[in-house]
């Protein structure tokens, strides 16, 4: 496949950010036989280091998994041991409500898999290492965005600079790109710190991702390869998650096991614990000529149902669907006819599961009676209908909506 291209851009595009998302998308492209520049703030030496933490998983949904397979990354990432659910049990701290979802249901081996976040960004980094068309750009901050008729460059800080006929930001949530290209993000603060950690327990997980809506918010229980780990996401107030962090080893895993009602037994052990904020955010638009936005750059959303970085694999997949139907009809890739089509299959789909998430997260911290009552009630009434609790299932799973094809293949 050959771009519309002018001879005097050093690459076809250029991804800002090589994280999960821009990792992913640099390796469709690139496979797609792109020239694409990657650039990245972090050398590789030092993301090699922050990667033996081990801290950070992602729940993935069966479509991801297809995304992944379809780059090739998917068997190297199985060899680090996956977790896998096929069962989800959701319950209420303050009442009796609970609600499950199982795999069987809906005739899939497995509703999700828990992936060690480290171990997704080595394996795509392997890949683009071996991508002809891939050129790094890293450590590099980007500067400065300068956007003509027919092309981009990115200055860097260093003073160095690419061309390119398309720039996608793909920098995360704190996005330089989007600020350089002066697209508004609006923000809100949860005002909630999600503590992670991994934790040994007494009795073996079952496969079964676990979730406890305490006032003070969710509390995840997510199963790792080894059956008696699991990975913890505790959002709750900021204070409360600082005092967590900073607890002795006996101290948390008794906080951890009272929060969580018991429900494996004791909290054996528990590995390095670490804090993030938590916020909602979205780019009022998702693009503009010769500028792209994919992934947390995009959007971020609250973790409570390992929605972030699915969402933004599927606007990887999106993106790179339009851009290869462009060069199939000879267009430029950079021009807002192409990327508008992105931006208008994207967001929609993506504003629908922040919204959801942010509704979710608001009911179950509601501590007044009659709505601790509906929402057990509701609870009860969703998990005894089958037909919405399906819907629910295949839209988390990333099996309902508008699907790139590259997130349906082999379905
Ligand atoms: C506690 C927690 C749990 C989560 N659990 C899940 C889950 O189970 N499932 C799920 O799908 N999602 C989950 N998420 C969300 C998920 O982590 C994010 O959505 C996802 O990592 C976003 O990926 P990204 O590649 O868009 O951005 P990032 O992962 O933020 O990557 C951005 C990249 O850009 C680079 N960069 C940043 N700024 C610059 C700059 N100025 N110049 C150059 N390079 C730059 C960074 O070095 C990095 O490589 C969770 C989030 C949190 C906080």
């Amino acid at each position: 496949m050959s771009a519309r291209r002018p001879s005097h851009t050093d690459s076809d595009l250029i991804i800002g950010g090589a994280g999960i998302v821009g990792g992913t998308l640099g390796c469709i492209l690139a496979q797609q036989g792109l020239r694409v520049a990657i650039v990245d703030r972090t050398a590789t030496e030092a993301r090699n280091a922050k990667a033996g933490d081990g801290m950070r998983v992602l729940a993935i949904t069966p479509a991801s998994k297809q995304i992944l397979n379809a780059i090739g990354a998917w068997k190297y990432i199985e060899q680090g041991g996956i977790g896998c659910f096929r069962r989800i049990e959701v319950w209420d701290a303050n009442g009796e409500g609970s609600l499950c979802f199982d795999s069987a249901d809906l005739c899939e081996p497995a509703l999700g898999y828990i992936l060690g976040h480290s171990i997704i960004q080595s394996v795509l980094e392997r890949i683009l290492g071996t991508l002809a068309g891939v050129s790094w750009y890293r450590p590099a901050i980007p500067r400065r965005v300068n956007v003509s008729d027919d092309q981009v460059t990115v200055e860097f800080e260093d003073s160095r600079s690419v061309t390119a006929r398309l720039l996608i930001g793909a920098d995360g949530s704190d996005s330089k790109i989007r600020d350089l290209a002066g697209i508004d993000n609006a923000l809100h603060d949860y005002h909630q710190h999600a503590l992670v950690c991994v934790v040994k327990t007494e009795r073996p997980h079952g496969n079964i991702a676990r979730q406890r809506f305490l006032t003070k918010g969710p509390l995840a229980f997510l199963p790792l390869a080894d059956p008696y780990q699991s990975a913890i996401v505790w959002s709750t107030k900021p204070e409360d998650a600082a005092a967590l962090v900073a607890l002795d080893d006996e101290g948390f895993c008794r906080e951890l096991k009272n929060a969580f009602a018991g429900r494996l037994g004791d909290i054996t052990w528990s590995g390095r614990r670490a804090a993030f904020p938590l916020g909602r955010a979205y780019a009022r638009h998702y693009c503009q000529p010769r500028v792209a936005l994919v992934g947390d750059a995009a959007h971020s959303v609250h973790p409570l149902a390992g929605q972030g970085a699915n969402l933004g694999l599927l606007d990887a997949a999106a993106l790179a669907e339009i851009l290869a139907d462009a060069m199939a009809r000879d267009r430029d890739i950079g021009s807002s006819r192409v990327l508008r089509r992105y931006e208008r299959w994207r967001k929609g789909e993506n504003l629908a599961m922040m919204m959801a998430l942010d509704g979710l997260n608001q009911l179950f911290a509601n501590e007044l009676g009659p709505v601790q009552w509906a929402r057990n009630l509701g609870l009860d009434v969703v998990n005894a209908l089958a037909p919405m609790k399906h819907w629910f299932m295949r839209r988390a799973m990333g099996l309902a909506g508008d699907l790139p094809r590259l997130a349906r293949a082999g379905r």
